[in-house]
């Protein structure tokens, strides 16, 4: 069985994530979308509500399943004993810091090895954090991301309003 790892913060998962888990099913026979508790990044869902967003964006895939983990990416890998990592490419900038990241993790363990898709020219300019600006000023984030991300902010903004 080809098992793959699709690590990352999915703060929140947009179309562009989406894409690149399509592509990566029709490559691997199970694929685990690890959320990572980023601390350096400040965070609008917590790592609960990422993973339980995911597990409704992505019910109908059966190749998948949804995990989180805390600590180093390669330490998680082994447990799983999974040694192929997939990441996403959108522009030549990703690929500076996917580039160097690839690389400290090969340092880290030469068994992990780390492929990239390359996402829908359509989804190229979606992440993320301009998902979070744009959500945090007010605007329309629904052509940008699975409708669970949508009825989910609106339910955490209703329970915030509600307290
Ligand atoms: P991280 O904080 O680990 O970078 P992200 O959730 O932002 O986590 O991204 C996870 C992976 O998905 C990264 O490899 C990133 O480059 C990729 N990615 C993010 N947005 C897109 C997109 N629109 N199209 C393709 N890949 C993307």
């Amino acid at each position: 069985m080809k098992k793959a790892i699709y690590p990352g913060s999915f703060d929140p998962i947009t179309n562009g994530h989406i894409d690149i888990i399509n592509r990566a099913s029709a490559l691997f026979d199970k694929l685990i979308i690890a959320v990572a508790s980023n601390k350096s990044k400040e965070s609008l869902l917590s790592k609960n509500e990422r993973v339980e967003i995911l597990r409704d964006s992505l019910s109908k895939n059966s190749k998948v399943e949804i995990d989180s983990f805390e600590g180093l990416l390669v330490d998680y890998a082994k447990k799983k004993n999974i040694f192929t990592i997939v990441r996403g490419l959108r522009t030549l900038s990703d690929f500076e810091y996917e580039f160097r990241m690839a690389i400290m993790n090969r340092n880290l363990d030469k068994s992990i090895e780390t492929i990239f898709l390359m996402t829908d020219e359509k989804y190229s300019h979606i992440s993320s954090s301009s998902i979070k600006e744009v959500y945090t000023l007010g605007g329309d984030i629904s052509p940008f991301v699975p409708k669970p991300v949508v009825r989910n902010l609106n339910k955490i903004d209703d329970e915030k309003n509600n307290k």
